[in-house]
């Protein structure tokens, strides 16, 4: 072992108590007594001349009661009934994205390292399993700064990038945000701890940082889209060559059932609920009149399909 391995070792050792309390309240809210469902190995698509490949960070348990805390639980269970998913709800998954194309690898998302959930921060693994080395990865683009999005771009001692020859891409609205001082006294209680640990990963990483707006290109056929509601600077991000395209939707749209049927249900993990619902409304509304296949990071392994009018609603049809 080398000196700077056991010095880091040290490190993550004072950072345990800390790390652990700020997961003890995440903890709280979150955890959720259910078996989690396998991803399968990494689905990859052509989007022109990019592959475009979905790769698991695990799954997460979020009770229905932290995610809906304003629906009726009949209401959401009638839901449920409608299109055949247990009652009781099903783990969340977590579908990063990897875009190669020649020497570029662009992950979006780093899923949420170990620790958060035992379920979860399976990333590295998946990808090292698929033949892709973490320190082959050139950017790192983020829809956002939440947890599970954001914590795995270092590693488990606290100190070390997981994709050490990668720059970073951050929306400039969700970097203001979080990097602000005063945003964990501000976010509600069971976001605190993540506000402050976000914080400090976000100092860690800041020198590769590149800020980023609404319609910026962040490389050949990659671009964002802003979409804010369930973080103040949330983006989607457009991949597009060659006449096809793909969205990467990030937490827009989060249940295969929920956000399609009812995309008007206020949902507890957005920060604006009304602007979440606003931005739900028009980026469906966007998918299904130009019939763009979406990637949700929580939609159903492997979160791929198009959106489609139903009623007053919308549906999500698997490719
Ligand atoms: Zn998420």
């Amino acid at each position: 072992m080398s000196d700077d391995t056991i010095a880091r070792r040290e490190t993550a050792m004072r950072l345990q108590p800390h790390r652990r309390a700020v997961l003890a309240g995440l903890g709280t809210a979150l955890a959720w007594p259910i078996v989690a469902r396998a991803a399968t190995g990494p689905v990859t698509r052509k989007v022109g001349a990019f592959d475009v490949t979905i790769v698991s960070d695990g799954t997460l348990n979020v009770p229905l009661s932290f995610s809906l805390p304003e629906t009726p639980p009949a209401d959401v269970a009638a839901l449920f009934r409608a299109h055949g998913l247990p009652e009781s709800g099903s783990p969340s998954q977590t579908n990063a994205v990897l875009i190669s194309s020649g020497r570029e690898r662009i992950l979006i998302d780093a899923g949420s390292g170990p620790g958060f959930q035992p379920t979860a921060g399976k990333l590295q693994d998946n990808l090292e399993a698929a033949g892709i080395a973490p320190d082959s990865i050139t950017k790192v683009v983020f829809t956002h700064c939440h947890a599970d999005h954001l914590w795995g771009v270092i590693d488990d001692f606290g100190d070390a990038e997981r994709f050490p020859n990668a720059t970073y891409v951050i929306g400039a609205a969700e970097w203001d945000f979080w990097i602000h001082p005063e945003t964990a006294a501000r976010v509600p209680d069971a976001l605190k701890g993540m506000a402050l640990a976000t914080r400090r990963i976000l100092k860690t990483i800041e020198k590769k940082v590149e800020r980023r707006r609404d319609g910026d290109r962040l490389a050949p056929a990659v671009s964002y889209l802003a979409t804010p509601g369930h973080t103040p600077g949330h983006m989607a991000v457009l991949i597009e060559d060659g006449g096809q395209r793909i969205l990467v939707g990030g937490d827009v749209l989060t249940h295969t059932a929920i956000s399609f049927a009812r995309p008007d249900w206020r949902i507890g993990a957005d920060l604006d609920r009304d602007q979440g619902i606003a931005t739900r409304k028009r980026l469906l509304d966007l998918l299904a009149q130009d019939r763009i296949p979406l990637i949700g990071f929580h939609i159903a392994w492997p979160g791929l399909g198009v959106v489609e009018r139903q009623g007053t609603g919308y549906r999500f049809s698997p490719l």
